[in-house]
């Protein structure tokens, strides 16, 4: 049994004789048989080649938070564009964006980059210039994109190499990484305040940074516990480690101010991407003052030939712009409410153990599992088989979650009541049909 239709068969073939596996992302490989080809979206709905529509919950992972194609947005970027892309100059939209992003979330400074992995890779190098040390804690399960020095103990990484709890490893995610870049990161399970304790008063003079993602984003939404950012904030502060919130995906998402308004919870530096501009290319680094003010040219750097490129700019600046003056967050919070409890109660009816966790812009289903999951080794303890099952269900019925339970479900603004009650419809048949 496959995914694909006729046309997506034959174009993904094609695919893959000129590109590795097919795809440009690895993330978007589903095997031969299973990985898509799409041709358009619009609003909440994606259409594969063979013209087939999905109610769309992946968004690209993340950065779809008004729906596809969001005309607005789309003519923003064709007026910016008329009077050329990139003049390796300041600009006045560039000015603009950083003004709205300073306002909407509290930083001090930003500086524009492409993409998620650059804003993480710089605010790595940020925080190791502003105190002169070289590690950094980074928490199992997260991800901060594809930097080497992230690209351990990740949800791809191997499970079996974690390591105990007590004493986990740095694993890699990936060959290719020089076998001394793991000694730089130190890694913990997410929401162990003693372990973290523990550790920063003991090793606290060669910690440059504390990399946190607030809800597990890349781990099935998994939740901090209320004192776990508190916990960091303090240790941070005592010790002159930099905290940085990861809002790659929470940011724009959870609340305009990302989740340093959503947990009132200050950072020291974030980094943002994805939502901040509706499926363009864009990101950015925000932070306090000093420690923003560490970049300095011919000695701290940070550059990059797009950086505040005129496209991802005029997007960015639409997108801010509708989401301060629309309840955009507002409607994606209720739709997302109505599916939560909506597929809980189906999985309820239907005797499967589950629970459903993160929040309802980005929520995540774990079966076979009915306690709160604390850390990405609960996780793990789900049935990982079952969900890819009801997954295959939902994508040959219309919807489409990712099949990948670590992924979470993504809301757009564009989704409907009607579209919701359309999914969860379809989530009762694709649950049974997965049981049987
Ligand atoms: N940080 C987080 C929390 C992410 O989820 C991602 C991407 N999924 C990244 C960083 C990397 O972003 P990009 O894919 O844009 O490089």
């Amino acid at each position: 049994m496959s995914l694909q239709g006729e046309k997506t068969k034959a174009l993904f073939q094609r695919a893959t004789k000129v590109i590795p596996h097919g795809v440009n992302s690895n993330f978007r490989y589903w095997g031969p048989d299973d990985t898509f080809v799409i041709q358009r979206g619009e609003g909440a709905y994606i259409w594969d080649v063979d013209d087939r529509r999905f109610i769309d919950y992946r968004l690209a992972f993340g950065p779809i938070i008004l729906g596809h194609a969001d005309p607005r947005v789309n003519q923003a970027v064709a007026e910016a564009i008329q009077g050329g892309t990139l003049f390796a100059w300041t600009t006045p939209g560039e000015v603009e964006l950083a003004e709205k992003i300073v306002k909407m979330t509290g930083v001090d400074k930003v500086r524009l980059t492409n993409t998620g992995t650059e804003a993480t890779m710089h605010a790595l190098r940020i925080a190791r210039a502003y105190t002169n040390r070289e590690k950094f804690i980074k928490f199992e399960g997260q991800y901060h994109g594809m930097n080497d020095y992230f690209m351990f103990s990740t949800a791809s990484a191997n499970m079996g190499m974690l390591g105990s709890r007590r004493s986990p490893i740095a694993a890699p995610a990936t060959s290719g990484i020089p076998k001394g870049i793991g000694e730089y990161v130190i890694v913990l399970p997410f929401n162990d305040i003693e372990m973290l304790e523990k550790t920063v008063k003991a090793r606290w003079g060669e910690i440059a940074a504390i990399f946190i993602e607030p809800v597990m984003g890349n781990a099935a939404g998994i939740m901090p516990r209320p004192e776990f950012f508190k916990t960091i904030r303090r240790l941070c502060d005592e010790y002159g480690i930099v905290m940085v919130f990861d809002e790659v995906k929470t940011g724009f998402r959870i609340a305009n101010g990302g989740a340093q308004e959503y947990f009132k919870m200050k950072a020291d530096l974030v980094t943002y991407a994805k939502s901040l501009g509706n499926g363009y290319p864009i990101a950015a680094i925000g932070g306090k003052e000093d420690v923003m003010m560490t970049i300095d040219p011919g000695h701290v750097a940070h550059g990059g030939t797009y950086s505040g490129n005129v496209v991802g700019v005029a997007a960015a600046n639409a997108t801010l712009d509708i989401l301060a003056k629309e309840p955009v967050l507002e409607t994606i919070n209720k739709r997302g409410r109505t599916l939560m409890k909506g597929i809980d109660d189906i999985l309820t009816e239907q005797d499967i153990p589950h629970i459903v966790t993160g929040l309802p812009p980005m929520f995540s289903i774990l079966l076979g599992i009915e306690e709160e999951p604390r850390e990405f080794r609960d996780y793990i303890a789900g049935d990982g088989d079952l969900y890819e099952q009801v997954a295959y269900e939902l994508i040959k019925r219309g919807v489409m979650p990712d099949a990948d339970g670590r992924e979470p479900w993504f809301l757009c603004a564009a989704l409907s009541e009607k579209d919701v009650d359309e999914t969860l419809n379809i989530f009762n048949d694709s649950v049974k049909a997965a049981k049987k």
